[in-house]
């Protein structure tokens, strides 16, 4: 496990396993440093109705599970811990896990990106005592109690609808008068008959002291203040790409985004990224999958020498 290798994919979810894949059967015997949560957001989501060839519809989880197992029948290694250092200023590049270093020629970053916050002053405190960014993984708690979902996209309209199997009732808080969600998502959460929507109101801080027991809300026309009485509180505000171990070592945008150079290269030779940690636009299960497979074609090439700079 130790030997220099060809190829280290830093991350596991769909950008990261669908690298292994690709670069296992370039045979360039790829280790993936799989990070302590595998599988990456995808196994915090619940239904994935929209990635190709599952027609009734897939779980986040197992979507995640099948892509592993179709990359554990190649010939990938895996570490299910996170890097935590690395050192890609030239090849052979350095990453460090589990105490040890370990080394490759070419890297694939492909590590995702993670749940924001709002950063209230009782936020934090308040994380996994009603607080929470992920309604998969915490929904049973809030069995017939009620909570709110903060946002407006996609993600706050999944953590809504799959909240309502548990809560007695969700509601939606968005600082606008309209959802950023597709429309399919958006109208599925407004036509339910246990969520209810609070239009441009913001969360100011989260009450309670063991555990959350209400929300300090603004609204941002009227400015008036009123407290709503929740169980729980489900964050689901966005992302922000996990680029801190590469701060000073590649080139990331103003947002921490990885900035690509030559179709999935970095600003350093050898150093690629694929999919949500420097895809701020379409941030879905088939593009990320996509960039890996890219990523690990680029990888390939510019091992032989014979496309990509060296
Ligand atoms: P998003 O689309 O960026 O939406 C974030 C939402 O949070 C927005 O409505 C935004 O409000 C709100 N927001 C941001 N910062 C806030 C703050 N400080 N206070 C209050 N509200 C705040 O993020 P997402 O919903 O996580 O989705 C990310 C990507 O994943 C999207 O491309 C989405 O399509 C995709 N996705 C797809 C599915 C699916 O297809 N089933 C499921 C989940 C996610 P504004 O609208 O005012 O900006």
């Amino acid at each position: 496990m130790d030997e220099a290798r060809k190829v280290i994919i830093l991350g596991s979810g769909s950008a990261g396993l669908t690298a292994a894949i690709y670069a296992a059967r370039a045979q360039l015997r790829p280790l993936v440093v799989a990070g302590s949560q595998r599988g990456g957001q995808l196994a915090l989501t619940t239904d994935v109705e929209n990635f190709p060839g599952f027609p009734d519809g897939v779980q986040g989880p197992e979507l995640m599970e099948l892509q592993r197992r179709q990359a554990e029948r190649f010939d990938v290694d895996f570490i299910d811990e996170d890097a935590t250092a690395v050192d890609l200023r030239r090849p052979p590049f350095e990453v460090t896990v589990a105490g040890r270093t370990l080394r490759a020629q070419a890297v694939i970053i492909a590590t995702g990106a993670s749940a924001n916050w709002l950063g209230l002053p009782n936020e934090q405190r308040l994380i996994g005592h009603g607080v929470s960014s992920c309604a998969p993984c915490d929904a049973f708690f809030f069995r017939e109690k009620e909570v709110a979902v903060v946002g407006g996209g996609d993600s706050a309209m999944e953590e809504a609808l799959f909240l309502t199997k548990f809560a007695s009732r969700v509601t939606i808080i968005h600082r606008r008068d309209r959802f950023r969600a597709s429309k399919i998502m958006a109208e599925r959460a407004l036509r339910h008959a246990k969520i209810d929507v609070l239009w441009d109101t913001v969360v100011e801080d989260v009450l309670g002291d063991g555990k959350v027991t209400g929300l300090r809300l603004r609204n941002v026309k009227s400015s008036a203040r009123s407290d709503l009485r929740v169980d729980g509180l489900f964050v689901a505000i966005g992302h922000h790409p996990n680029t801190e171990l590469f701060r000073g070592q590649i080139e990331l945008d103003d947002a921490g985004y990885v900035v690509l150079k030559e179709h999935t290269m970095t600003s350093v030779p050898g150093v690629f990224a694929a999919g949500d940690v420097h895809d701020r636009r379409y941030r879905q299960a088939v593009t990320a999958a996509a960039w890996g497979c890219m990523a690990a074609m680029d990888v390939e090439k510019y091992l032989e020498g014979t496309d990509l700079p060296r």
